[in-house]
């Protein structure tokens, strides 16, 4: 028999009509580079993006799935590439802003960007990948300073100027490409994952939904994840599908401007990864002056482990943190950690430490756990494998490199990367990276749990645990730390504080105390700069 339901195509441009009709005087606000803030509506954004497409189309010539990049902070004319470029049939790719030149140039003419928008403040930086390229998009400048735009540069206010109102989008299949992004390269080169107009909707859908993300009309969403990384969790487009406002920083990423701008914009969602809560939790606990924040703000934090003690500090201002788990791959969203009704008579602490997990699978992603010989592992929460995962929104292949079989099983399945167990309730706990790893006398040490207990201590602000060579051991744990400011911890300390959770031969005898922690360009710790930085350090565990 066949359905009777019409053959509708997934769109975004749906949504983006949705928010001029249905939502025209919901709020963007942009925190400009002088730290004013600019606001417009989902009404300017719905006339805007709309001419960001006409002038694509009918003056840079840009047709159908062709790719426009972008260069830019997270703002109000962003958001409006997010919507204009697909809107023309073309390919939104965000490029990360953190990345050195030979990165951004290899990205470029690897997805073939026909055109980029570029915030110019960001122009030095352009201008240093610009002889890299082997060919130079046209380049368009958005005057983010609100300085003129250089002479030689074509001006995004003059390119988009002119009347929208008839445009037409072009008719699309929803499979068609909508976004890409590149993955950050920490092994080998940035590989580009391509979303398409139907995996794009199917995750905002699910986003929006109440024991996922839960988005809501009145929510006023603060999105401090970075455009470029993972199109900012894919929130820009489940926060127009229910009209809730979108709030963003530009340039001014500090602890400070962030809790101003959550003050007085009255965010009930906040979206950022671990370092940036680590940061901005500094900065709620100085005794500068007493917040006045929304009751019952919930955080997004994902990209990496959540410590429990960060949930349980931000418990304290009434903050509340849920975990999303995930990867550029996976559009990124891959789990939430959501409480579920037979949680609710369990202890506070009890609930923390589940909130810590990295939580279930939201509807249409499967997963299973795999060992290095290919068993499928149980779900009891103890055996652990490597994380594979299914669905809608989950890349099959990579730009440019379908045939990249050691990132695909052989029956399709996206080989994550990540080592984890999954209880009976399927609730997902990432035990490590699998190259991140500590692999002592034949055992493995997670660096993530060890990152995660030292980061409770009272006298630590930020740890970062690395393996370092031991002839005997084979690997041993090397614990960086930032203590916090005034403090100091010893490590005897550490290790008394460590001992109820970790088997003794886990328990570190090498820690070292830094100013600092590098972070990666989506502002994780950057363990690869660690290890340079260690390599010839000599573990003190004896033989
Ligand atoms: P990058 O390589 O720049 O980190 P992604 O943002 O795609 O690029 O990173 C995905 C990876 O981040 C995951 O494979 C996982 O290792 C890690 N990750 C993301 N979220 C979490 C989380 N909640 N807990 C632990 N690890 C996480």
């Amino acid at each position: 028999m066949k359905s009777t339901m019409m053959p509708v195509q997934l769109s975004i441009n749906h949504l983006l009509d949705r928010a001029g009709r249905y939502f025209p005087r919901h709020e963007i606000v942009s925190r400009l580079p002088d730290k004013s803030l600019e606001r417009s509506t989902y009404g300017d954004l719905h006339r805007r993006a709309r001419q960001v497409a006409q002038a694509l189309r009918n003056k840079a010539g840009i047709g159908r799935g062709e790719p426009v990049a972008t260069l830019m902070w997270n703002h109000a004319a962003h958001l409006e590439c997010y919507f204009g470029i697909p809107a023309a049939g073309a390919v939104l790719h965000t490029l990360n802003l953190r990345l050195s030149p030979e990165d951004i140039a290899y990205i470029v003419d690897d997805a073939g960007d026909r055109a980029l928008i570029v915030d110019d403040m960001l122009l030095p930086l352009w201008e240093r990948v610009k002889p890299l390229l082997r060919i130079v998009p046209r380049t368009i400048v958005h005057a983010f300073t609100g300085v003129p735009v250089p002479e030689e540069y074509e001006n995004y206010e003059d390119f988009i100027a002119g009347d929208a109102s008839s445009y037409m989008y072009p008719e699309q299949d929803e499979n068609e490409a909508l976004g890409m992004c590149y993955t950050s390269g920490t092994t080998g080169r940035p590989k580009g994952v391509v979303y398409s107009h139907r995996s794009m909707m199917l995750h905002a859908l699910t986003e929006c939904a109440p024991d996922v993300i839960g988005l809501a009309s009145r929510d006023r969403i603060l999105v401090v994840v970075p455009m470029f990384h993972a199109n900012a969790w894919a929130i820009p487009f489940a926060a127009i599908m229910v009209g809730a406002s979108q709030i963003f920083p530009g340039p001014h990423l500090g602890g400070e401007d962030l809790l101003d701008l959550m003050e007085s914009e009255r965010i009930t969602l906040a979206l950022g990864v671990p370092t940036i809560w680590l940061m901005i939790l500094q900065s709620l606990e100085s005794p500068t002056r007493k917040r006045s924040l929304v009751a019952d703000m919930r955080m997004l934090v994902g990209g990496a482990a959540v410590p429990v003690s960060l949930i349980a500090a931000f418990e304290k201002h009434g903050m509340h943190i849920v975990q999303g788990w995930g990867m550029t791959e996976m559009s990124p969203l891959g789990t939430v950690s959501a409480l579920r009704p037979k949680h609710a008579s369990l202890s506070t602490e009890e609930q923390y430490a589940i909130r810590a997990l990295q939580g279930a699978a939201p509807p249409l992603v499967e997963m299973r756990l795999v060992t290095d010989d290919g068993a499928t592992q149980p779900w009891d929460g103890v055996s652990a494998g490597e994380i594979q995962a299914r669905g809608p929104w989950i890349t099959g292949s990579y730009h440019n490199a379908p045939q990249d079989s050691e990132k695909f099983a052989s029956d399709g399945w996206l080989r994550t990367g990540d080592v984890g167990v999954l209880d009976a309730d399927g609730y997902l706990r990432i035990v490590d990276r699998s190259k991140d790893l500590i692999k002592s006398g034949g055992e493995w040490i997670s660096s993530v749990d060890l990152e995660n207990a030292v980061m409770g201590h009272p006298d630590v602000t930020e740890a970062a645990v690395v393996a370092v060579p031991h002839p005997k051991w084979g690997e041993r744990p090397l614990v960086v730390i930032v203590p916090k400011s005034g403090r100091t911890v010893t490590e005897e300390q550490l290790r008394v504080f460590l001992a109820p959770y970790f088997a003794k031969w886990q328990i570190p005898d090498d820690f070292a105390f830094v100013d600092a922690i590098p972070r990666t360009s989506t502002g994780k710790f950057l363990k690869t700069a660690l290890r340079e930085t260690f390599k010839d350090y000599v573990s003190r565990t004896p033989s």
